[in-house]
């Protein structure tokens, strides 16, 4: 007879970082070399975090560019954002402040729980230019008082941690939380 509570997320960051890989590998633990792309997918799945369950619904928002970021409609009712970049895309790495402010701005809230996440770091050690390091994502996840994971939705690595990571601070169990 636990508690159960239902909580929305939304995953967001420029194209092509893996925001939708990420979702499929939490969801259902694998891994799509060529998930369709464009489309905006819902989820949901079940995790007990303490005593209570969870029903997490997993908005994994699609065709964002820089100019339209996140469709308002898919942050109705969100509670948390993961924001993605790619370790072996700077520029996705240098829009996440921008996507946070922009989500912060539609939702009129001045701080949403927030986990940022280095995703492809399976490729890091090949690329050669314009890498970012973990030192720079965990500094800008402390400028924006965030959480942060690095991951590979590839090799199923960091990925249910950042979901729990979030959800501790949605539900401000977060032990390691910045200032405030
Ligand atoms: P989205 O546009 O942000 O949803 O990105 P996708 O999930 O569609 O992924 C974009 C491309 O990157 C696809 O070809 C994925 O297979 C690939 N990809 C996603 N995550 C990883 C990862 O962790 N490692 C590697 N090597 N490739 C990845």
């Amino acid at each position: 007879s636990g508690v159960s509570k239902h909580r929305k997320i939304a995953v967001v960051g420029a194209r092509n970082v893996g925001k939708s890989s990420l979702t499929v590998q939490y969801v259902e633990s694998h891994f799509v070399e060529s998930y369709y792309p464009t489309i905006e997918n819902q989820f949901t799945k079940q995790l007990v975090l303490g005593k209570t369950n969870y029903t997490l619904e997993i908005c994994d928002t699609a065709g964002q560019d820089e100019f339209s970021l996140v469709n308002t409609k898919s942050l109705i009712g969100v509670k948390g954002v993961a924001i993605v970049y790619s370790c072996v895309n700077r520029a996705s790495f240098e829009i996440v402040e921008l996507i946070r402010d922009k989500i912060l701005d539609q939702l009129g809230l001045e701080h949403i729980p927030t986990i940022i996440i280095g995703n492809k770091i399976d490729l890091r050690d090949a690329a050669s230019n314009g890498v970012i390091t973990k030192q720079e994502g965990m500094a800008l996840a402390k400028k924006l008082d965030a959480g942060f994971v690095e991951s590979s939705a590839k090799m199923n690595v960091g990925v249910e941690e950042a979901v729990l990571q979030l959800l501790k601070r949605i539900e401000g169990l977060d032990q390691a939380g910045g200032a405030a």
